[in-house]
Protein backbone atom coordinates (compact mmCIF):
# COMPACT_ATOMS: atom_id res chain seq x y z
CA UNK A 1 0.00 0.00 0.00
CA UNK A 2 1.62 3.21 -0.74
CA UNK A 3 1.38 6.56 1.74
CA UNK A 4 -1.73 8.11 -0.19
CA UNK A 5 -3.46 4.89 0.02
CA UNK A 6 -2.27 4.06 3.70
CA UNK A 7 -3.22 7.84 4.83
CA UNK A 8 -6.72 7.49 3.76
CA UNK A 9 -7.21 4.32 5.51
CA UNK A 10 -5.54 5.83 8.92
CA UNK A 11 -8.60 8.73 8.22
CA UNK A 12 -11.05 6.58 7.34
CA UNK A 13 -10.81 3.71 10.16
CA UNK A 14 -9.85 6.48 12.73
CA UNK A 15 -12.97 7.69 12.19
CA UNK A 16 -15.17 4.18 12.11
CA UNK A 17 -13.40 2.66 15.62
CA UNK A 18 -14.12 6.55 17.07
CA UNK A 19 -9.67 6.87 17.62
CA UNK A 20 -8.08 10.05 18.13
CA UNK A 21 -3.61 10.24 17.03
CA UNK A 22 -2.10 12.52 19.50
CA UNK A 23 1.38 13.12 18.25
CA UNK A 24 4.41 15.33 19.80
CA UNK A 25 6.03 18.24 18.59
CA UNK A 26 9.01 15.99 17.10
CA UNK A 27 7.16 13.15 16.09
CA UNK A 28 7.92 12.94 11.42
CA UNK A 29 6.00 15.21 9.16
CA UNK A 30 3.77 12.12 7.81
CA UNK A 31 2.84 11.17 11.58
CA UNK A 32 2.37 14.80 12.14
CA UNK A 33 -0.26 15.41 8.83
CA UNK A 34 -2.55 12.54 10.23
CA UNK A 35 -2.62 13.47 13.75
CA UNK A 36 -5.93 15.00 15.30
CA UNK A 37 -3.86 16.78 17.38
CA UNK A 38 0.46 17.90 16.98
CA UNK A 39 1.63 19.44 20.71
CA UNK A 40 4.00 19.55 23.75
CA UNK A 41 3.43 17.35 26.52
CA UNK A 42 1.62 20.27 28.27
CA UNK A 43 -1.29 20.33 25.12
CA UNK A 44 -1.41 16.77 24.94
CA UNK A 45 -2.06 16.26 28.70
CA UNK A 46 -4.87 18.62 27.97
CA UNK A 47 -6.41 16.93 24.62
CA UNK A 48 -6.27 13.60 26.37
CA UNK A 49 -8.00 14.42 29.08
CA UNK A 50 -11.03 16.33 27.31
CA UNK A 51 -10.75 14.82 23.74
CA UNK A 52 -14.04 12.76 23.49
CA UNK A 53 -12.96 9.02 22.03
CA UNK A 54 -13.03 5.23 22.81
CA UNK A 55 -8.95 5.02 22.29
CA UNK A 56 -6.22 7.76 21.73
CA UNK A 57 -3.16 6.23 19.77
CA UNK A 58 0.21 8.32 21.15
CA UNK A 59 2.62 9.31 18.79
CA UNK A 60 6.14 10.29 20.38
CA UNK A 61 8.32 8.22 22.93
CA UNK A 62 7.06 5.75 26.12
CA UNK A 63 6.89 8.99 28.41
CA UNK A 64 4.33 10.58 26.75
CA UNK A 65 2.13 7.21 26.56
CA UNK A 66 2.40 6.94 29.96
CA UNK A 67 2.27 10.81 31.03
CA UNK A 68 -0.99 10.83 28.74
CA UNK A 69 -2.09 7.42 30.56
CA UNK A 70 -1.82 9.03 33.95
CA UNK A 71 -3.91 12.04 33.73
CA UNK A 72 -6.62 10.74 31.71
CA UNK A 73 -6.84 7.03 32.21
CA UNK A 74 -9.02 6.35 29.05
CA UNK A 75 -7.48 3.15 26.51
CA UNK A 76 -3.40 5.18 25.76
CA UNK A 77 -1.74 3.07 22.58
CA UNK A 78 1.65 3.43 21.65
CA UNK A 79 2.49 1.92 18.09
CA UNK A 80 6.07 1.22 18.93
CA UNK A 81 7.03 -0.17 22.08
CA UNK A 82 10.86 0.44 21.73
CA UNK A 83 10.42 4.03 21.67
CA UNK A 84 11.99 5.01 24.89
CA UNK A 85 13.33 8.27 25.76
CA UNK A 86 17.09 7.79 26.64
CA UNK A 87 17.22 10.53 29.03
CA UNK A 88 14.31 8.63 31.18
CA UNK A 89 16.30 5.26 30.98
CA UNK A 90 19.64 7.16 32.64
CA UNK A 91 17.43 7.45 35.52
CA UNK A 92 17.86 4.85 38.38
CA UNK A 93 14.66 5.28 40.28
CA UNK A 94 15.83 3.42 43.35
CA UNK A 95 18.53 5.44 43.89
CA UNK A 96 16.98 8.31 43.57
CA UNK A 97 14.19 7.31 46.39
CA UNK A 98 17.31 6.33 48.78
CA UNK A 99 18.30 9.82 48.19
CA UNK A 100 14.88 11.19 48.68
CA UNK A 101 14.94 8.92 52.01
CA UNK A 102 18.10 10.26 53.03
CA UNK A 103 17.60 13.92 52.83
CA UNK A 104 13.91 14.64 53.42
CA UNK A 105 14.59 18.42 52.83
CA UNK A 106 14.81 18.26 49.35
CA UNK A 107 11.74 18.59 47.40
CA UNK A 108 11.74 16.01 44.47
CA UNK A 109 10.69 18.30 41.16
CA UNK A 110 10.61 16.01 37.81
CA UNK A 111 10.06 16.99 34.02
CA UNK A 112 6.56 16.34 32.78
CA UNK A 113 8.50 14.66 30.01
CA UNK A 114 9.82 12.03 32.65
CA UNK A 115 8.97 8.67 33.05
CA UNK A 116 5.65 7.48 35.45
CA UNK A 117 8.19 6.08 38.08
CA UNK A 118 9.71 9.22 38.58
CA UNK A 119 6.91 10.83 38.47
CA UNK A 120 5.17 9.07 41.14
CA UNK A 121 8.28 9.54 43.67
CA UNK A 122 8.13 13.20 42.97
CA UNK A 123 6.96 15.92 44.98
CA UNK A 124 5.92 18.14 41.94
CA UNK A 125 6.26 17.35 38.22
CA UNK A 126 7.08 20.85 36.11
CA UNK A 127 6.92 21.51 32.48
CA UNK A 128 10.19 23.35 30.80
CA UNK A 129 8.58 26.53 29.67
CA UNK A 130 7.41 27.09 33.49
CA UNK A 131 10.12 25.17 35.36
CA UNK A 132 11.31 28.40 36.49
CA UNK A 133 8.15 29.77 37.62
CA UNK A 134 6.99 27.17 39.64
CA UNK A 135 9.88 26.07 41.16
CA UNK A 136 10.76 29.46 42.39
CA UNK A 137 7.23 29.88 44.04
CA UNK A 138 7.55 26.62 46.61
CA UNK A 139 8.01 26.43 49.97
CA UNK A 140 10.98 24.08 50.22
CA UNK A 141 14.26 26.35 49.45
CA UNK A 142 16.52 22.59 48.72
CA UNK A 143 15.10 21.47 45.01
CA UNK A 144 16.37 18.47 43.87
CA UNK A 145 15.81 18.40 39.83
CA UNK A 146 15.52 15.29 37.36
CA UNK A 147 15.37 14.48 34.31
CA UNK A 148 17.75 16.87 32.68
CA UNK A 149 20.82 18.27 34.34
CA UNK A 150 21.59 21.12 31.73
CA UNK A 151 17.73 22.07 31.92
CA UNK A 152 18.63 21.86 35.98
CA UNK A 153 21.59 24.06 35.63
CA UNK A 154 19.27 26.54 33.55
CA UNK A 155 16.90 26.56 36.55
CA UNK A 156 19.55 27.16 39.26
CA UNK A 157 20.66 30.13 37.55
CA UNK A 158 18.03 31.53 37.12
CA UNK A 159 15.87 31.06 40.65
CA UNK A 160 17.08 33.01 43.94
CA UNK A 161 17.67 32.06 47.21
CA UNK A 162 17.37 28.37 46.26
CA UNK A 163 19.51 25.24 46.50
CA UNK A 164 18.76 23.30 42.98
CA UNK A 165 20.93 20.35 42.30
CA UNK A 166 20.12 18.21 39.40
CA UNK A 167 20.30 14.47 39.41
CA UNK A 168 22.74 13.09 36.58
CA UNK A 169 20.44 12.43 33.55
CA UNK A 170 20.43 14.63 30.49
CA UNK A 171 18.95 14.43 26.71
CA UNK A 172 21.58 12.96 24.88
CA UNK A 173 19.73 15.10 21.93
CA UNK A 174 20.41 18.55 22.86
CA UNK A 175 23.74 17.95 24.92
CA UNK A 176 25.14 16.95 21.74
CA UNK A 177 24.93 20.92 20.30
CA UNK A 178 28.79 22.15 20.60
CA UNK A 179 29.08 26.06 20.95
CA UNK A 180 31.81 25.64 18.19
CA UNK A 181 28.69 24.94 16.12
CA UNK A 182 26.70 28.27 17.11
CA UNK A 183 30.05 30.35 16.35
CA UNK A 184 30.61 28.71 13.13
CA UNK A 185 26.58 29.55 11.88
CA UNK A 186 26.93 32.65 13.21
CA UNK A 187 30.09 33.69 11.15
CA UNK A 188 28.47 31.92 8.27
CA UNK A 189 24.94 34.04 8.86
CA UNK A 190 26.19 36.59 11.30
CA UNK A 191 22.50 38.33 10.45
CA UNK A 192 20.32 35.19 11.46
CA UNK A 193 19.09 34.89 15.27
CA UNK A 194 19.89 31.25 16.91
CA UNK A 195 17.39 30.21 18.97
CA UNK A 196 18.04 27.04 21.38
CA UNK A 197 16.72 24.54 23.74
CA UNK A 198 16.70 25.13 26.95
CA UNK A 199 17.86 21.32 27.76
CA UNK A 200 21.34 22.21 25.90
CA UNK A 201 24.73 22.78 27.35
CA UNK A 202 25.48 26.05 29.89
CA UNK A 203 27.55 27.02 27.16
CA UNK A 204 25.78 27.12 24.02
CA UNK A 205 22.81 28.93 25.69
CA UNK A 206 25.19 31.62 26.58
CA UNK A 207 25.74 32.02 23.06
CA UNK A 208 22.68 32.03 21.61
CA UNK A 209 19.95 34.46 21.09
CA UNK A 210 17.16 33.20 23.15
CA UNK A 211 17.13 29.72 24.91
CA UNK A 212 13.61 28.19 25.48
CA UNK A 213 10.98 25.10 25.72
CA UNK A 214 9.37 24.17 22.42
CA UNK A 215 6.24 25.69 22.93
CA UNK A 216 8.13 29.04 24.07
CA UNK A 217 10.38 28.94 20.86
CA UNK A 218 7.07 28.29 18.94
CA UNK A 219 5.83 31.70 20.50
CA UNK A 220 9.17 33.78 20.58
CA UNK A 221 9.44 32.90 16.88
CA UNK A 222 6.04 34.48 15.51
CA UNK A 223 7.28 37.50 17.10
CA UNK A 224 10.50 37.52 15.18
CA UNK A 225 10.71 39.88 12.24
CA UNK A 226 13.92 38.28 10.91
CA UNK A 227 12.65 36.43 7.99
CA UNK A 228 15.64 33.73 8.63
CA UNK A 229 16.21 31.70 11.88
CA UNK A 230 18.42 29.19 12.99
CA UNK A 231 16.93 26.68 15.02
CA UNK A 232 18.79 24.50 17.76
CA UNK A 233 16.49 22.08 19.27
CA UNK A 234 15.10 18.51 17.49
CA UNK A 235 14.23 18.95 13.83
CA UNK A 236 10.69 17.69 13.84
CA UNK A 237 10.14 21.23 15.28
CA UNK A 238 10.79 22.89 11.69
CA UNK A 239 7.56 21.30 10.72
CA UNK A 240 5.56 22.98 13.25
CA UNK A 241 7.30 26.58 12.75
CA UNK A 242 7.13 25.97 8.65
CA UNK A 243 2.92 25.56 9.22
CA UNK A 244 2.80 28.85 11.76
CA UNK A 245 5.35 30.94 9.87
CA UNK A 246 4.96 30.20 6.07
CA UNK A 247 7.13 33.78 5.48
CA UNK A 248 10.29 32.65 7.57
CA UNK A 249 12.63 30.47 6.09
CA UNK A 250 14.31 28.09 9.12
CA UNK A 251 17.89 25.85 9.23
CA UNK A 252 18.48 23.46 11.76
CA UNK A 253 21.68 24.41 14.47
CA UNK A 254 23.34 21.19 13.50
CA UNK A 255 22.70 17.73 12.17
CA UNK A 256 23.01 15.98 15.00
CA UNK A 257 19.43 17.30 16.22
CA UNK A 258 17.46 13.74 15.76
CA UNK A 259 16.26 12.53 18.23
CA UNK A 260 15.61 8.55 16.64
CA UNK A 261 13.09 7.61 19.21
CA UNK A 262 10.77 9.84 18.69
CA UNK A 263 11.09 8.99 14.79
CA UNK A 264 10.65 5.50 15.49
CA UNK A 265 6.97 5.76 15.09
CA UNK A 266 6.32 5.46 10.64
CA UNK A 267 3.04 5.62 9.16
CA UNK A 268 2.89 2.12 8.62
CA UNK A 269 3.30 1.56 12.16
CA UNK A 270 0.34 3.95 12.79
CA UNK A 271 -1.78 1.97 9.98
CA UNK A 272 -0.76 -1.36 11.80
CA UNK A 273 -1.91 -0.31 15.04
CA UNK A 274 -4.98 1.12 14.02
CA UNK A 275 -6.28 -1.42 11.63
CA UNK A 276 -4.89 -4.47 13.41
CA UNK A 277 -4.84 -3.36 17.11
CA UNK A 278 -1.22 -4.77 17.47
CA UNK A 279 0.10 -1.71 19.30
CA UNK A 280 1.15 -1.85 23.27
CA UNK A 281 -1.86 -0.70 24.97
CA UNK A 282 -0.25 1.27 28.04
CA UNK A 283 -1.05 0.35 31.83
CA UNK A 284 0.56 1.33 34.50
CA UNK A 285 -0.14 -0.19 38.05
CA UNK A 286 -2.88 2.05 40.04
CA UNK A 287 -0.84 3.04 42.95
CA UNK A 288 1.91 4.10 40.63
CA UNK A 289 -0.88 6.09 38.72
CA UNK A 290 -2.34 7.83 41.39
CA UNK A 291 0.87 8.89 42.97
CA UNK A 292 2.22 10.13 39.43
CA UNK A 293 -1.14 11.93 38.99
CA UNK A 294 -0.34 13.89 42.34
CA UNK A 295 2.23 15.58 40.79
CA UNK A 296 0.87 16.38 38.23
CA UNK A 297 -1.79 17.39 39.90
CA UNK A 298 0.73 19.53 41.81
CA UNK A 299 2.23 21.47 38.90
CA UNK A 300 -1.30 22.48 37.64
CA UNK A 301 -2.02 24.53 40.47
CA UNK A 302 0.73 26.49 39.58
CA UNK A 303 0.04 26.95 35.67
S1 LIG B 1 14.47 14.74 22.36
FE1 LIG B 1 15.66 14.31 24.20
S2 LIG B 1 14.17 14.38 25.90
FE2 LIG B 1 13.00 14.21 23.96
S3 LIG B 1 12.69 11.99 23.69
FE3 LIG B 1 14.55 12.51 22.55
S4 LIG B 1 16.23 12.14 24.03
FE4 LIG B 1 14.31 12.23 25.20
Amino acid sequence: MNDKNMIDEIIKIKEEKNIKILAHNYQNYEIQQIADYVGDYLELIEVSKNVDCKTIISCGVRSLAQTLKTVSNKNIVMPVSEAVCPMNKKINIEELTNFKNMHPQFTIVSSINSQVELKAISDICVPTSKAVDIIEKLDSENILFASDMNLGNYISKKVENKNVISWTSYCTIHDRVTKEEIINMREKHPDRPIIVHTQCREDVIELADYAGSTSQIIEYVKSLKDKKVIIGTETGILHVLRRLNPDKKFELLSPTLICMNMKKTSLEDVYKCIAKEDGEVIEIDENIRLKALNSIDNMMKYL
